[in-house]
């Protein structure tokens, strides 16, 4: 399809060649950190099933919930969330561009996580959607994670909403390039540098302490000597008025909606369900746990994404 508007690149540009996708979800779901819930009923399966079929242009909006089957914690399930299980939390975009020692934080923790948060594997899940865009079936995929992995699957009729923590953009040039690369800059200018990573959030963040970052070494833009930023969208940022208006274009096309793995608490991701409601599309939301969206959907499913997609057959 042919996007009038300029959309960001994807992860794939920009060096996610260092694994081969397409064989590769995990052998079985980790559930460490998914709150504990019933397996789908036939009668769930079945409902899901006849929602599907019907749809001919599904908009699909996926959140932490779908990435938690991979190993990533979510911020705010219930008893497993990471603002359940300490009182960590996300750095805020104003403290990260006026702040250099913030940035010297988040960078020395990110160097610490990035090994591990990058080397997660799309679950069942995702490579369910994948295989439903391939027939066709998913007219557009939202996501609100920034781990990649709906890229990792294969899907590529798709907008990260909140940016991606594959790439980094310079806030000074606006250059992407790949997280990838800035690993082995990190590794350059910091050659003794040694720290423990003890728990990974969402973004890819870990914890350590003041004393461990003081000597972290950050690098600047090599193009500019601009400021260096995960193309994440940080808490108290936005999203740009550019790509919210693309997605209500293609939510435009659709005919029904699939909220997958999020409690649409959020308002970015949580603003495409109220277009959705307004345009009299049906909407099915499968996620553990109550949701923004709950009393206007057509059909709420309490079940693990990668118990349930799987099961689904697009016709
Ligand atoms: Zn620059």
């Amino acid at each position: 399809m042919s996007c009038a508007l300029k959309v960001p690149k994807s992860c794939r540009a920009l060096g996610l060649h260092h694994y081969r996708w397409s064989s590769m979800a995990s052998a079985s779901p980790n559930l460490a950190f998914v709150p504990a819930t019933q397996p789908p009923d036939a009668v769930e399966v079945e409902t899901l099933q006849r929602f599907v079929s019907h749809s001919q242009r599904l908009l699909v909006l996926t959140g932490a919930g779908i990435s938690t089957e991979s190993g990533i914690p979510d911020y705010r399930s219930e008893g497993v969330g990471l603002y359940a299980r300490t009182d960590r939390r996300p750095i805020q975009h104003a403290e990260f561009v006026h702040s250099a020692s913030a940035r010297q934080r988040y960078w020395a923790r990110n160097f610490v996580g990035w090994p591990q948060f990058s080397s997660h594997q799309p679950n069942a899940a995702h490579l369910a959607l994948r295989h439903w865009e391939r027939l066709g079936k998913v007219h557009w995929l939202v996501t609100q994670n920034v781990d990649a992995l709906h890229t990792k699957a294969g899907s590529q009729r798709m907008t990260e909403l909140h940016g991606c923590t594959h790439r980094v953009l310079c806030l000074g040039c606006g250059e992407q390039t790949s997280r990838f690369e800035l690993q082995k800059y990190f590794e350059a200018l910091n050659p003794t540098w040694r720290a423990e990573a003890h728990g990974v959030a969402p973004d890819g963040d870990v914890f350590l302490t003041e004393e461990q970052v003081h000597n972290f070494r950050v690098p600047a833009c090599s193009r500019c000597g601009g400021i260096l930023k995960p193309d994440v969208t940080f808490f108290g940022d936005t999203v740009s008025q550019e790509k919210v208006d693309f997605v209500h274009k293609r939510l435009t096309e659709s005919d029904s909606m699939l909220v997958a793995g999020s409690s649409l608490q959020v308002y970015s991701g949580y603003r495409f369900a109220l277009a959705a409601q307004e345009k009299k599309l049906p909407i099915v939301i499968v996620n553990i746990g109550p949701t923004r969206s709950d009393h206007f959907a057509a059909l709420k499913l309490n079940s693990r994404c990668g118990a349930l997609l799987p099961l689904i057959v697009p016709q």
